[in-house]
């Protein structure tokens, strides 16, 4: 399988680091940034391919729900695969993420397989993929 390339997005730094320990030991490419501002900065503006985006929902700048919304509105990244992830975990912000163009929703703290499950299935359902990751 090619070598995937995976955006985190999310502005703590020890959630990006454990997102991207997980990612890397598959050996997969991780990009991590701040806020949904620097995400639509490298996907639109400069026009960078990723497989997935993991995107956090409560940033600074701009949040995961506003960077979604943008990001489906644009043609360069409307099929995107966008997770969200976030601590909070109530049903209203679950839906927020999914009305904003969220693929799926994973609630932080997450384990690694929850993880990789919900990646491997949104991989597949848009056929980045032809097997499962795990
Ligand atoms: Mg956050």
């Amino acid at each position: 399988m090619r070598n995937l390339h995976i955006l985190v997005v999310e502005d703590e730094p020890s959630n990006s680091e454990i997102a991207k320990v997980i990612l890397m030991g598959q050996g997969y490419k991780v990009t991590c940034v701040e806020n949904g501002q620097e995400a639509l900065r490298l996907c639109i503006d400069e026009g960078q391919v990723f497989d997935a985006i993991l995107m956090d929902i409560l940033m600074p700048v701009m949040d995961g729900i506003e960077a979604t919304r943008r990001l489906r509105a644009h043609a360069k990244t409307q099929d995107l695969a966008i997770i969200c992830l976030s601590a909070k975990a109530s049903g209203a912000d679950h839906a927020a993420g999914i009305e904003a163009g969220c693929d799926s929703y994973v609630r932080k703290p997450y384990k690694r397989k929850d993880l990789l499950m919900a990646l491997s299935e949104i991989l597949l359902r848009k056929g980045v993929i032809d097997e499962p990751l795990l």
